[in-house]
């Protein structure tokens, strides 16, 4: 539930903008899903490419910033406070991707960028495992906490402020963060530009088909699913993936797809049976929760 100086987020109090899909410019929609505890939002799918996409949105400015981001992190640093930092994380997923990030980078070290990258966890575990990591991260108590205690660079603000980094990275990595953009597509480009060509951008983001979602996703739509959503509760994705659409705007900006699977959380845990059905599941069907997609930036660019 988001709070800004102790009052609770009220939807009323922002405006609601009419956008065309983000991904392909179309005006031409349909009706996805209604949401929210008055069903006062809505996601549309664009027929066209069908990206899912909520419309009418909030204006995407400093005020919904503020609401929808002002507590961010709080909850995290609090934990940690106190019991050191960065914590020992000997978590299978990130072990998951870090070995991705290594089979797909030909430089070492290399040079790793996480946008999103809140207190600078993913980062901390790669730095220094023939990785060299920078981080970017829009709120600025993250970016304060994660600077007391991790021995690189954390920038605060969006990619659209690192104009003088141009080329430098041998992988941008963005996790659960695309979807939370007003435009994903010029994000993409933005860290296009800040790879080096014959470098890799690595994007996961949520499965709005996965068997879970999906199956979510007609409940609510056919009202057989109680509503959840309390009031203070907002519409934090802007948009949804599927398989398609997110290999659709990773092309659009130029990147050739390497690799591409579903996965979920449990999938990381070692047993021969879980491995076996992550493999059916995940990487045949792609039923899992998240989408972890690889482009990478033409050595030509
Ligand atoms: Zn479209």
């Amino acid at each position: 539930m988001a709070h800004l100086n102790g009052e609770l987020f009220h939807w009323k109090k922002l405006n609601f903008v009419d956008v065309s899909c983000p991904l392909c410019g179309s005006d031409r929609h349909r009706l996805y899903e209604r949401y929210g505890e008055e069903y006062q939002y809505s996601y549309v799918s664009c027929r066209d490419c069908t990206f899912i996409f909520q419309n009418p949105r909030f204006e995407y400015n400093d005020d919904f910033l503020k609401w929808a981001y002002s507590w961010y992190g709080d909850e995290f640093i609090k934990e940690t406070q106190g019991k050191g930092y960065p914590p020992q994380q000997g978590n299978g997923y990130f072990a998951f991707k870090k070995a991705l990030l290594d089979r797909f980078c030909e430089a070492r070290p290399y040079r790793l960028l996480d946008v999103g990258c809140a207190c600078g966890q993913f980062l901390s575990y790669c730095h220094g495992k023939n990785c060299i990591s920078t981080g970017v991260e829009t709120s600025e108590k993250q970016v304060e906490f994660a600077r007391r205690y991790l021995p690189f660079e954390m920038i605060c603000g969006t990619t659209a402020n690192m104009q003088g980094y141009s080329g430098v990275f041998d992988a941008t990595h963005i996790a659960h963060t695309l979807e939370h953009v007003p435009n994903p597509r010029q994000t993409l480009q933005e860290l296009v530009f800040l790879t080096k060509p014959g470098g890799i951008v690595f994007v996961e983001v949520p499965h709005a088909g996965s068997l879970k979602n999906y199956t979510d996703h007609l409940r609510a739509r056919y009202r057989l699913r109680k509503n959840t959503w309390k009031p203070g509760d907002f519409p934090e994705h802007l948009v949804e993936f599927t398989p398609q659409t997110l290999k659709r705007i990773m092309r659009s900006v130029g990147l050739e797809i390497v690799y591409f699977q579903s996965h979920s959380r449990s999938s990381m845990k070692k047993s021969k049976w879980v491995k076996q059905t992550d493999l059916l599941l995940n990487r045949v069907l792609n039923f899992g929760n998240n989408l972890v997609c690889i482009g990478r930036k033409p050595k030509s660019a």
